[in-house]
C-alpha cells in the first residue's frame, strides 16, 4: 500500500494513453500542477482563479 499509486491515479490496465511517452506525461503533470484551476465545462486549465472566472464569463456565458 503506497500513496504514490493513489496519487498517480493511472493504473496500467485502465490507461487509455499508452502511446503517451513519459516525457509527455511529465509535461501534462506539470501543466496540471501549474494550472490548478480547471474549467469544468471544457477542461481548460488556468494558473489563477481569476483567469478561470474570466474564461467562463467569456466562453461559457450562457
Ligand atoms: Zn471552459
Amino acid at each position: 500500500m503506497t500513496n504514490e499509486n493513489e496519487l498517480d491515479g493511472t493504473a496500467n490496465e485502465s490507461s487509455s494513453s499508452v502511446l503517451e511517452s513519459p516525457e509527455e506525461k511529465r509535461k501534462r503533470f506539470l501543466l496540471e500542477f501549474e494550472n490548478p484551476f480547471k474549467c469544468d465545462k471544457c477542461s481548460e486549465r488556468f494558473k489563477k482563479k481569476k483567469y478561470l472566472r474570466e474564461h467562463k464569463a467569456e466562453v461559457h456565458a450562457y
